[in-house]
This record gives structure tokens, sequence and C-alpha cells, in this order.
């Protein structure tokens, strides 16, 4: 070949100097079949260290080569999809984490995913359906990703994905899951059924959550585990979820006290009409001041709550201090309604109407001052008792949004059927929508659906003028983020109501 010329020319150049050189080069046949040929060259010199004659050694090692290559490709690939398997991903892996070690700014995202109920696909169709399954969630997936992406198969129904040198972990890792979900939100169609699956995936950041192998998979896997059946469908590592982690028993022995000794708190988020400018109302969303830790999020403790059984206490004292708050507000002349997030466990308490109603009794409140936003996953658990729980809570003069819409899996027919008051389009695909078309889409499809169901609208992860411009011109209803303001402690709050030029537009 031309391009190897360079390469003979110069070890021949070598082998005049007395040197014995091998190379390997390309030799193109007459009908046009490339071959690997060694080329080995043997300088003789006279008495006087003169190279005199060169013997020349050629063989063809093409089918040698190719069966290295044959070999390496088993080694290394998924015999079903044809994606890289296990070894190929360490192998990536390896690399990704040597090259953000000398660039030493850059991140590596690892995901985890597994296929839910995979094993009842298996078990109903059989392997062979299950295996066409796979195939075609490994093409909708990789059709998704960039080139420099590795997706591999694990195993079974196990998938993983590295997205090396990244700058901004965490967001990047949050709009790729969110593009690997919209993957699952077409019906895959396999031996004459459509059946509609599911993933769960469990999300790792290299420096943050590990720096080796071992830790980030192991890690991976504990958020994987952690997200099944739960909204968004994805999931940070955090040390709370890990069941093994020694300061996660100390967290959830602490957070048993937490109530008792008063270090929970609310934080106030403002909602605004995007028509009148106007503050309308606010969300209540926890921060837990750890005596130690300092002020926790509420990812880094709701899911131990959850898991140790306190999730009901918890969400009863949300309930009760935000009333309590925004009586005080209503008092001041504020007219705000206070959205308190209410998650599956503790909407599905039977107690939950009557602690309501008796708290807004106790202190004298207006329903109207509360909202309670609950997850798609909610409406679609047991309907029959969501649905009564809905009715009760609305005959009260409560309003119901869902929160992160467009994450989960609500059909429409609940939608129209239920007494939802508001839809709140989930953060992410506010945040993205300038950069992204397809998030630019999915806001302007829930906006349009919500009117046409004649519900409300409200976009949280409002972070610049341009996305409320956007939003004002698509008709949004609310806006709810931090070009509004950050979540504020309630007398922070108080303060920015009567300072901001936000609360200065006539109140709704
Ligand atoms: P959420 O209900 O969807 O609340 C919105 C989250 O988005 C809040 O995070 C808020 O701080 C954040 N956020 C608001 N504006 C922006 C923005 O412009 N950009 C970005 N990037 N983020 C923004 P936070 O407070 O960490 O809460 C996270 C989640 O924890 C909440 O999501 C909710 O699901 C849960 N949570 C919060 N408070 C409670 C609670 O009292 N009880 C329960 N069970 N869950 C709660
Ligand atoms: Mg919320
Ligand atoms: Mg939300």
């Amino acid at each position: 070949m031309p391009e190897d010329k360079p390469l003979v020319r110069a070890a021949w150049e070598q082998a005049l100097t007395g040197n014995q050189v091998e190379i390997e080069t390309r030799v193109q046949r007459p009908n046009g079949e490339l071959r690997w040929f060694r080329r080995v060259f043997y300088p003789y010199a006279d008495g006087s260290g003169r190279v005199v004659r060169i013997d020349g050694l050629m063989e063809d090692t093409t089918n040698a080569k190719t069966m290295i290559q044959r070999l390496h490709t088993l080694a290394t690939t998924d015999a079903l999809t044809g994606l890289p398997n296990r070894t190929l991903l360490n192998d990536r892996l390896i690399q990704a984490i040597a090259a953000a070690q000398r660039d030493g700014q850059k991140q590596i995202v690892l995901m985890l995913m597994d296929l839910n109920h995979f094993k009842e696909i298996n078990d109903t169709l059989g392997h062979s359906a299950g295996d066409e399954v796979l195939t075609l969630v490994a093409q909708r997936l990789r059709g998704t990703l960039r080139d420099t992406d590795t997706l591999a198969r694990l195993g079974g129904d196990e998938f993983a994905l590295v997205l090396p040198d990244i700058a901004h972990g965490r967001s990047t890792a949050e709009r790729v899951a969110r593009k690997v979900l919209q993957c699952f939100h077409a019906p895959f169609r396999v031996a004459h059924n459509e059946l509609f699956l599911g993933t769960s995936i469990g999300i790792v950041i290299y420096p943050e959550h590990g720096t080796d192998i071992d830790t980030l998979m192991s890690r991976a896997d504990v958020a994987m585990y952690s997200t099944k059946n739960k909204d968004p469908g994805f999931m940070f590592y955090a040390p709370v979820l890990d069941p093994n982690a020694q300061k996660h028993l100390q967290l959830s022995a602490d957070l048993r006290h937490a109530l008792a000794r008063d270090e929970l708190m609310l934080y106030y988020q403002p909602k605004i009409d995007l028509r009148t400018g106007g503050v309308v109302g606010a969300e209540a969303l926890i921060r837990w001041r750890h005596p130690q830790l300092g002020i926790l999020l509420p990812e880094m403790f709701i899911p131990l709550a959850e898991r140790a059984g306190l999730i009901k206490p918890i969400t009863d004292w949300v309930i009760h201090s935000t009333i309590k708050q925004c009586r005080q507000w209503h008092d001041a002349g504020h007219r705000l309604r206070v959205a308190v997030n209410v998650p599956g466990r503790a909407f599905q308490d039977p107690s939950l109407v009557g602690n309501v109603s008796s708290a807004l009794l106790g202190l004298s409140a207006a329903p109207e001052c509360l909202e309670i936003e609950i997850t798609e996953n909610v409406l679609m658990s047991d309907t029959g008792l969501v649905a009564k729980v809905l009715r009760d809570l609305t005959e009260l003069g409560i309003t119901i949004a869902i929160d992160d819409f467009g994450t989960g899996y609500s059909s429409l027919a609940y939608l129209k059927q239920l007494p939802l008051h508001t839809l709140k389009i989930y953060k992410s695909f506010i945040i993205d929508m300038h950069n992204d078309e397809n998030d630019a889409v999915i806001v302007r499809s829930t906006i349009d659906l919500a009117h046409n169901l004649g519900r409300q609208v409200v976009a949280e992860g409002v972070e610049t003028k341009e996305a409320w411009d956007l939003l004002w011109v698509l008709g949004c209803d609310g806006a709810q983020g931090f070009h509004i303001s950050r979540p504020l402690p309630a007398d922070e709050f108080t303060h920015w109501l009567k300072t901001s030029p936000w609360s200065t537009a006539p109140l709704q």
C-alpha cells in the first residue's frame, strides 16, 4: 500500500546501519484484496562494519492476524446484541479513568441499568422472545448515544453505559438518563405482542462517587436497586442508599430523633403566575439540619425515611408545618397556596385525609392554602384507592398537582378522570428545552395536553430569562425555579415576599 511505503523505506535505512528490523505492512492484490505481510531485514557487514548485504524475509500473516482479531472480538463482544461485553467495558473504563486522571478536570459518568419485569417476558413468552427484546433494546439505546459513549451488555437484562470526558457530570448524566428512559416510551413489538418495558438506572460519577472500577460498579448497582419502580427511573448514588455503609446506619438512627429534636425544617420556593407575574404560591421543600453534617437535601434522607418506616410521621409533620406557615402568611395578607410533596406510601395511608382535615381545622386554616404534589407512579399504583383519596382531598378544597410530569407513565384516561388540578413539568425538560429539540417538543405538548384536559400547567426548573420567555410564549400558566428564587427558609421567604419585584404584581 502506498501509505506503508515510508515505513518500508525507514526500515531499509535502519537495516543499512547494521540493525535487524521487523515491520508489518499491507499489500494490495490485483483483485483489490488487502493482505498483511511481516518483513524482516537481516543486514550483513564486512570487516570494516560496512553493510554489504541485506537478506529479506517476507511472510503472509493475514490469516493469523484475522484470527487474532476474531478472538479479540469474541472475547469483547456480547454475541446476542453485538454490543461490547463486560471485559471491553472494563477496558474502556480503565482508559477513561486514566485520561481523566491526566486531565484532572474531566468527569466520567457510569450508568448501570436493568429492565423492569424482564423475567416475566422470558417466563411467559419464552427465551427467544426475551432475546429479541434484548436485541431491540440494544438497538434503540445505541441509536440515542454518541459514538464516544460505550454501551455494553453485562449479561441477562443488565446494560451499562460509560460517558467519558464529561465536564458537567450530573446534568449530562441526567439528560442522558432521560433520553434512555424515552427509548422505552414506545412499545416493543415481539412475537405479535406489543410490550411496554421500563428500566431502572443507577448512576455514579468519577471521581465524586469513586475512583476505581470496583467502587464505581458496586455503587452504581446500589443506586440501580434503589430506583426500582420509582420515579423518575434513575438515581445517583448517595451513601444513604447503601445498605452496607456504616454511615447509613448511623444516619438512619439519627433520623429517628430528628423530628423530636426539631432538626427538620422547610424551605419555600415561590410559584409565579406567568400571565400576571404575581406570586401565587410556594412549594415546601424539606431539609434536615443535621447536627454534624449540616443541611441535608431530601435526596440524602427521604429514601432512608421510606425504608425505615419514618415517611408517615415526616409527611404529617410537613403537612402540619406547612399549614401553620400558610396561616401566618394569610394573616399577614399574603394569599398563597403552598404545596407539599406526598410520596406514594404516605398517600396510600388511610389516615392521610383525616390528618389533613384535622390539621386544617386545628389551625383554622382555609383548605385553599394547601396543594398536594404526587408523582405519576402514585396514580398507577392502586387506582381504586388512589382515586378515592384524591376525591376526598378535593372535596376538602385541596388541590392536587402531578409532580415531575413526563418522567412516568400516566395514562391519559386517569389524567382525564381523576380530579387533578395541575401538571408540573419535570425540571430537566425545562432546563434543556433550549438545547434539545425533543425537550422543547415535550414541554410544548405537555402544555397543550394540560390545557386540552382543562388543567393548569406549571414549569419547574425555570433557571433563566430565556426559559421564562419561551414558557410565556407557549402559554404555560405558572413557573418555579432559580430565575425567580431559590428555596428559602420561612423568614427569608417572608422578607422576599415583601421586597421582591415579583411580588409587587397584583395577587391572584
Ligand atoms: P420536587 O418536588 O420536584 O422539587 C423540586 C426540586 O427542584 C427541589 O429540589 C428544588 O430545590 C429544585 N429546583 C427548584 N428550582 C430549580 C431550578 O431552577 N433548577 C434546578 N436545577 N433545580 C431546581 P430539592 O429541594 O432538593 O427536592 C428534591 C425532591 O425531594 C423534590 O423534588 C421532592 O420530590 C422531594 N422532597 C422535597 N421536599 C419533600 C418533602 O417534604 N417530603 C417528601 N416526601 N419529599 C420531598
Ligand atoms: Mg414537588
Ligand atoms: Mg418536581
